[in-house]
């Protein structure tokens, strides 16, 4: 066991630890006595407590990782520790567990834990500081959206293959449909879902080419070592296929969303040819639906044309509004961070409703170089709306890629950066999805 500096706060001993989680070599998690569980921000370590946990809510999932070893908290030796062999099995390995939680709520600290030699990177998911007390899990999160738009209690598989029936029926050439269906059935996608199920927001992907390289892209990733969970679309649909979906979904579901920019795309700026008189056919037909895109913003020109035809909304995609970290993670090609400025600028200018897509990762997004640069950000430009995204990378390989970019001191705290916002920007309103136009 390793022992590495102890920063447990005075305010957090009046609180109840959190007893630690770990996993052994079959991958079995259980519950570590004496030890409390702990979070990471960057390289500060937090002790989760009752005052910086919740009970982990419906749809959560706990992970192992594998190649790290776990941070804990000694509670009688008052320190932390780096624990190198599971202490019921000596000699053998023990390893750091983390939770994968539900949309609609962003990490406070991420799990604690070290890489051992030679680790691969984690795949892509987020990996939110997770611990046991009572007779349940608590993990370390804050809400920022009360919707049950992705609840997946509400999406029941046998209901989404009768909606896939239904549309199989309507629309039998659509091909858009048939990319849908197995968005829906195959990778479980919940926007792919909401459509069979007549709910909410439907997406409408359209786009084979961007001109970004995100490191944690989820559909394309050129390097072997992480694999992207979904295909690309590979075909560009025609403004008919889109509109005959974005029509079906807006005449039956009340405060409808339609959206382009979806997990199984590339970005929607580089579709504009078909999206363009997509949103025309939709808008000849009716005005009812929110048209929503999410996208880059890389072209503004493009986009501006799209704000011009129809479009009601974006949501940008952002992981630092300090542009060398930018750059860091989305390895523009052809673009830079003053265009996606210039984006979200035109678009306010129109009136348009904007929100930002915030990838939040702790110890980059709430350092104090960050939050600087977003108050100076949310004071130059108006947003409506930050949507807060936990980013789905490996923390520890997503901050070393930050601070080489762009030094990062010690964290406030997520917790706090949302407070602080809250305070600065009462107008700017918090959440996890697009809303629908009769919300904005
Ligand atoms: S902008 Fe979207 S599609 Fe393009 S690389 Fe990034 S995540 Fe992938």
């Amino acid at each position: 066991m390793t022992n590495i500096k102890n920063r447990r706060s005075g305010k957090n001993k009046q609180k109840k630890l959190v007893t630690a989680l770990v996993a052994d070599r079959n991958g079995e998690i259980f519950e570590l006595e004496g030890y409390a569980a702990v979070g990471m921000a960057g390289q500060h370590f937090e002790i989760l407590s009752t005052a910086n946990t919740i009970i982990i809510p419906h749809g959560g999932e706990l992970m192992y990782l594998p190649d790290r070893r776990p941070v804990l908290y000694n509670i009688e030796n008052n320190h932390l520790e780096v624990l190198d062999e599971n202490p019921y099995a000596p000699g053998e390995p023990v390893y750091p567990v983390a939770a994968f939680n539900s949309p609609g709520y962003v990490a406070g600290y991420v799990s604690a834990f070290e890489e051992r030699d030679g680790a691969k990177k984690l795949p892509l998911f987020s990996y939110g500081a997770v611990g046991w007390l009572g007779e349940g899990f608590r993990t370390s999160i804050i809400q920022v959206d009360k919707e049950d738009r992705q609840d997946l209690r509400l999406m029941k598989r046998e209901d989404v293959i009768k909606g896939v029936q239904e549309m199989r029926k309507k629309m039998p050439d659509n091909r858009l449909r048939k990319h849908l269906e197995r968005c829906a059935l195959e990778y479980g996608c919940p926007a792919g879902k909401n459509f069979f199920l007549g709910r909410y927001e439907a997406p409408l992907p359209s786009a084979q080419q961007c001109n970004a390289r995100c490191l944690g892209c989820i559909s394309l990733q050129k390097s072997e070592e992480i694999t992207h969970c979904q295909e690309r679309i590979s075909f560009t649909p025609t403004p008919e296929e889109i509109a005959r979906i974005a029509l079906e979904h807006i005449v039956r579901v009340e405060k409808s969303v339609v959206s382009f920019g979806q997990g199984c795309e590339g970005d929607p700026l580089f579709a504009a040819e078909v999206i363009g008189p997509a949103i025309k056919l939709i808008r000849s037909e009716t005005e009812r639906g929110t048209i929503n895109m999410n996208t880059n913003g890389s072209l503004p020109d493009i986009l501006n044309e799209l704000l011009d035809v129809g479009l009601d909304s974006i949501r940008v995609s952002i992981n630092s509004l300090r542009p060398e970290c930018y750059t860091a993670y989305f390895r523009p090609k052809g673009y830079l961070f003053d265009d996606v400025i210039r984006s979200i600028d035109i678009a306010l200018d129109k009136g348009k409703y904007v929100s930002i897509n915030y990838l939040n990762c702790p110890g980059i997004t709430d350092a104090p170089e960050e939050v600087e640069a977003v108050m100076t950000f949310l004071k130059d430009h108006p947003i409506n709306r930050i949507q807060w995204r936990n980013l789905n990378f490996d923390p520890i390989g997503y901050w070393q890629v930050m601070m080489a970019a762009s030094p990062s001191g010690q964290p406030i705290g997520v917790k706090k950066l949302l407070g602080l916002i809250r305070k600065n920007f009462p107008q700017v309103s918090f959440g996890y999805f697009n809303p629908p136009k009769e919300n904005f």
